[in-house]
C-alpha cells in the first residue's frame, strides 16, 4: 500500500481524536483494506456522551447559524464545494483504499459529485420561499420557511461521499446544523472532508462523528438535542432509526434498500439496454448500489442475443485492487459483505439455477485475503429465489424472460421494494404507458443514469420515506412551512 497514504490516515487519525476528543485514550476499531484484507488504521469511536457533546453545541451553533443570510449559507457551501475539489485527488484515493471502489472508475467520479452537490446547494440557497393566501380584505396568509435545528445524517459506506453532501449541504442551506454519523468502513474519507469544512464553516454547525452503528448511531438517533433524522443504509438499520424517532416524534427520511427492474422491449437497442444494465448495476463499485437494476425482464426473441452482449460487456471488467489504475472493479467493502453476497451465489448454484460467471482477474490480485467476487449474471431464478427477491448489494444480476409485457410489468412491480425502475423500446407509447404503471420513487425510459443534483430520488414501500437530492426534497426534508396570518388593515 502507498506510504503517503497510509501517512496521511496517520495524522487524519491524530487531527480527529485532538479535535473531537481532546485526547488520547479513545475506545477504537478497526479499518481494514479491502484489497487484501489487512488491517491499516484504527478508527476513534464516538461514544453516547462524545455524541450529546457534539449535538449540545451544533444546537448552539445553529442558533447563530440560522441568523445568518441566505447569500451568505449559499456563498460558504460554495466555497466547501471550492475546497473539496482542490484535495480531489487525495480524497479519491483514501475512498477507493477503504472502500476497495475502483479509483478510476468510481472514486473519481463520487468526489465529483460531491462538489456538485456543495455547488447545487450553495446555488439553491434563495429559493427558501413560502406561498401566500389572499385571505379577507386586507388578511393576507403566508408560509415562510424555517430549519429543524439539528439534523442528523447517517450514512452508508457505499456512496459516503456522496450522502454525506446531501446530508451536510441541503441541511445547512436551510439554516440548519448537521451531525454526520460517518459509516465505520470510510472513515478517513469523510474525515478529511470534515477538516476542511471546519476550516471554512462557522464553528460547529457541522460535527462528524466517527464509531459502530449501534453505539455512535443509535445514540445519535435518540439524541434530545437532533430535531430531524436522515438515514440512508439497509432496511433493518432504517427500521430501528424510525421506531427510535417514532418515541420522540421526529421526522425522518429513509433512504433505503432496493431491488430494481429494468423491462427490456422487443424494440428496443439492445446494446443500449446492455449498456444500461451495466451502469446500473455499477458493476464497477462492485454492484453496491441501492438503484442497480438487479431484475433485468428481458423479451424471449432476444433474451439469448442478449445474454451474450451482457456477458462480453461482463468479461471486459478487470477485477483487481482498488487503487490499481487498471482496474475497473474492486473487492466489496468487507468480509462480511462479501461473504453474503457470496453465498447468495453459492445457494443459486447449489439449488441448481443457471449462474454463469464474468470478468477478468488481474494478476497478483491478493483473492484470499482481499474480499473479491466475481460479476455473475443468473437466468430466470424462480421468482421467490432469495436471489430474486432480496437486495444482494453485490454484483449479480438476475435475467427473467418474459413473453407478455404486462406480465413482465406485473412482475417488476412485485416487489416490496420500490426504489428504482427503468424501461428500454423505441415505441415511446409503450415505454410511457410502462413508465406510468410501475411503482417506483425513480423510473427512467432508455437511460439508467441518475444521482445528479437538482432530481430528487427517494423509494416507496420498503425503499424508505421522502426524497433527497433537489431543491423540494430539501424544503421537504430540512425545513418546515410556518403559516403566518397578517392583517395589514391598521
Ligand atoms: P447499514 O444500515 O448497515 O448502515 C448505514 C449507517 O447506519 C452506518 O453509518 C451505520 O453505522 C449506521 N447504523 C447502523 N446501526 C445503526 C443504529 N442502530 N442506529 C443508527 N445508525 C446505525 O447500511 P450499510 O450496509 O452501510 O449500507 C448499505 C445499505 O444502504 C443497502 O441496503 C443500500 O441499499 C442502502 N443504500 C440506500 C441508498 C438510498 O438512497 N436508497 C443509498 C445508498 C445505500
Amino acid at each position: 500500500m502507498d506510504g503517503l497514504l497510509l501517512e496521511s490516515v496517520d495524522a487524519l487519525r491524530r487531527w480527529y481524536v485532538d479535535h473531537v476528543f481532546g485526547a488520547t485514550d479513545v475506545t477504537t476499531i478497526d479499518a481494514f483494506d479491502p484489497s487484501t484484507g489487512a488491517a491499516f488504521a484504527t478508527v476513534p469511536v464516538c461514544d453516547p456522551t462524545v455524541v450529546n457533546n457534539a449535538t449540545q453545541r451544533a444546537l448552539v451553533a445553529q442558533r447563530e447559524w440560522v441568523r445568518t443570510t441566505v447569500q451568505e449559507r449559499g456563498r460558504l457551501m460554495t466555497a466547501c464545494a471550492d475546497r473539496i475539489d482542490s484535495i480531489a485527488d487525495e480524497l479519491a484515493l483514501l475512498l477507493a483504499l477503504e472502500s476497495g471502489k475502483a479509483l478510476e472508475t468510481e472514486c473519481r467520479g463520487e468526489v465529483s459529485l460531491v462538489v456538485e452537490i456543495f455547488r447545487y446547494f450553495g446555488g439553491v440557497a434563495h429559493e427558501l420561499k413560502g406561498h401566500t393566501t389572499p385571505l379577507d380584505e386586507n388578511v393576507i396568509g403566508f408560509t415562510t420557511r424555517h430549519p429543524h435545528g439539528v439534523v442528523a445524517g447517517i450514512v452508508p459506506w457505499n456512496v459516503p461521499l456522496m450522502m454525506m453532501g446531501y446530508k451536510v449541504a441541503a441541511p445547512l442551506v436551510a439554516g440548519n446544523a448537521s451531525v454526520i454519523k460517518v459509516p465505520e468502513q470510510t472513515s478517513f474519507t469523510l474525515i478529511r472532508v470534515f477538516q476542511e469544512l471546519t476550516d471554512i464553516l462557522p464553528p460547529d454547525v457541522v460535527h462528524f462523528l466517527t464509531g459502530t452503528g449501534d453505539l455512535t448511531g443509535a445514540a445519535l438517533v435518540a439524541d434530545p438535542n437532533v430535531s430531524k433524522v436522515s438515514f440512508t443504509g439497509s432496511v433493518e438499520t432504517g427500521r430501528a432509526v424510525y421506531e427510535a424517532s417514532a418515541k420522540l416524534i421526529r421526522p425522518v427520511t429513509l433512504e433505503l434498500g432496493g431491488k430494481s427492474p429494468m423491462i427490456v422491449l422487443p424494440d428496443c437497442d439492445i446494446d443500449k439496454a446492455v449498456h444500461g444494465v451495466m451502469q446500473s448495476m455499477r458493476f464497477t463499485r462492485g454492484g453496491q448500489s441501492c438503484t442497480a437494476a438487479s431484475r433485468v425482464f428481458i423479451h424471449r426473441s432476444m433474451i439469448d442475443d442478449f445474454r451474450v452482449r451482457l456477458g462480453a460487456a461482463l468479461d471486459e471488467i478487470v477485477i483487481g485492487p482498488a487503487l490499481d489504475p487498471a482496474t475497473t472493479c474492486g473487492p466489496l467493502v468487507s468480509a462480511r459483505q462479501r461473504d453474503r453476497v457470496q453465498a447468495y451465489v453459492d445457494r443459486a448454484v447449489d439449488d441448481g439455477l443457471d449462474v454463469q460467471t464474468f470478468g477478468t482477474v488481474a494478476d497478483g490480485v491478493d483473492w484470499d485475503g482481499g474480499y473479491y467476487v466475481s460479476p455473475s449474471a443468473v437466468t430466470d431464478p424462480p421468482v421467490d429465489h432469495p436471489i430474486a427477491v432480496e437486495e444482494v448489494f453485490g454484483p449479480v444480476v438476475c435475467l427473467f424472460t418474459y413473453d407478455d409485457v404486462d406480465d413482465a410489468l406485473a412482475r417488476a412491480n412485485d416487489s416490496e421494494f420500490g426504489l428504482s425502475a427503468s424501461v428500454w423500446g423505441r415505441d415511446i407509447t409503450t415505454c410511457l404507458r410502462l413508465a406510468d404503471a410501475l411503482e417506483a420513487g425513480i423510473v427512467q425510459i432508455n437511460q439508467n443514469a441518475i444521482m445528479v443534483p437538482g432530481i430528487a430520488y427517494g423509494g416507496i414501500r420498503n425503499s424508505g420515506l421522502g426524497k433527497e437530492g433537489s431543491l423540494e426534497a430539501m424544503l421537504d426534508s430540512y425545513t418546515y412551512a410556518k403559516t403566518n396570518i397578517l392583517n395589514y388593515g391598521g
